[in-house]
């Protein structure tokens, strides 16, 4: 008889859109989990609007609790107009800042990949793009966006505002050991985006990028200027396999790599803490304009599904098969209407599901 593990996993699917989409990825990652031995059990838990209608606040003390004692998040969206009114401390997106604190989660993890059969939705030509298969690292926890001291303040009868950007080597050191783990297990190669010839604390980030690349001998480490892997992420992005950053750059050049690919309802995410524990969330926000009407693409949450496999629970096959899932249901032009196009055939998230399901079932026979 084979052996099985159990893990468990918290969901939260939260508002607008995240519920529609949940069930499927859910579905698919129990589904896939359980063909590689691996039994997943799963509670679930109230986060966003949904919390501060029900328990609140956004992130309800349960919730976290959950999610602490859980291997795995695996969240929905949140937001939406009803909650737009409440001071910003309260507002819905309180519930994942407060999870990503909580958990400690310093390392975003955002793929840029291109389903073959999507190729043509880039903004970019086609011979460009196909085959993109990037990984963007962004750390997420220091930086800019959270120095000290900051603030705006009236000084000599105008307003001054300023912001403190600044990193520990022990922050860099962590995050880039993370990058040149995971650019070992892919393609090799590990590119350093900084500003190094005019930000002191850049300049520390590549000189820890570097120490660090020591213990790494068998990955090939460059250093790119912020601003000219804006340029490169557009001009030839097949160029890069793991690319690491700091928070502010991060947040900016996951943008930019995401758009490659043609759709948010195609883009997952994953956020990591030091324990290998990590919230898996697509990049997409609760999508109130649609909510409700079995429009939502579930990729990017499926996706993200995928992630959770392979990052958390250590099911590479596992998530291996959920990604060749979706390629073969879009191979057959099966989309949901914000990946349409001329020759496909528009579905809805609930047959977009059933069909990922469907495929993932067969791949397993
Ligand atoms: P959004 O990502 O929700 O939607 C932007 C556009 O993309 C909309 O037209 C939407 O219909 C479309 N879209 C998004 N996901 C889609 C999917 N899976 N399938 C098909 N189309 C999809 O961003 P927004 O409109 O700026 O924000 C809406 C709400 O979501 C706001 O309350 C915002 O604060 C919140 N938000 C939450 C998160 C999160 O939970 N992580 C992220 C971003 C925005």
């Amino acid at each position: 008889m084979s052996q099985q593990t159990t893990r468990d996993v918290l969901v939260l699917p939260g508002d607008g859109i995240g519920p529609e989409v949940m069930p499927w990825a859910l579905a698919v990652l129990k589904r896939a989990a359980a063909d590689a031995g691996t039994v997943i059990n799963t509670d679930d838990a109230l986060v966003g609007g949904i919390a501060i209608d029900q328990a609140g606040k956004a992130l309800p003390e349960e919730t976290l609790r959950k999610a602490k004692a859980s291997d795995a998040v695996l969240f929905g969206a949140v937001g939406g107009v009803a909650w737009d009114g409440l001071p910003m401390a309260e507002r819905p997106e309180r519930g994942l800042l407060g999870l990503r604190s909580g958990l400690d989660l310093f390392a975003n993890l955002r793929p840029a990949l291109l389903f073959a059969p999507l190729a043509a939705a880039s903004s970019l030509k086609s011979e460009l793009v196909s085959g993109l298969d990037i990984l963007i690292i962004r750390e997420l926890t220091g930086g800019i966006y959270f120095g000290e001291p900051r603030g705006v303040v009236t000084e000599d009868n105008e307003r001054k505002g300023f912001n403190t950007y600044v990193y520990r080597e022990s922050e860099i050191e962590r995050i880039a050991r993370v990058a040149f783990d995971m650019a070992g297990k892919r393609g090799g190669r590990l590119c350093s985006v900084d500003k190094a010839n005019v930000l002191e604390v850049t300049q520390l980030w590549r000189d820890v990028v570097n120490e660090v690349a020591v213990d790494y001998p068998d990955v090939d480490l460059s250093h790119m200027y912020v601003d000219n892997a804006g340029m490169q992420l557009v001009r030839a992005p097949k160029q890069f396999d793991v690319v690491v950053t700091g928070n502010m750059f991060g947040d900016i050049l996951s943008d930019v790599a995401a758009m490659l690919t043609g759709s948010l309802g195609m883009l997952p995410s994953a956020s990591l803490a030091a324990n290998g524990q990590g919230l898996y969330e697509p990049v997409h926000g609760s999508a109130p304009d649609i909510a409700g009407q079995d429009k939502a693409n579930p990729l990017a949450t499926i996706l993200s599904a995928a992630m959770l496999l392979r990052y958390s629970l250590e099911l590479p096959a596992a998530a291996d098969a959920i990604e060749q899932a979706v390629d073969r249901v879009l191979a057959k032009g099966l989309r949901t209407a914000d990946i349409a196009d001329a020759e496909s055939r528009t579905v809805g998230t609930i047959e977009m599901g059933e069909a990922v399901l469907a495929e993932l079932e067969q791949g397993a026979q």
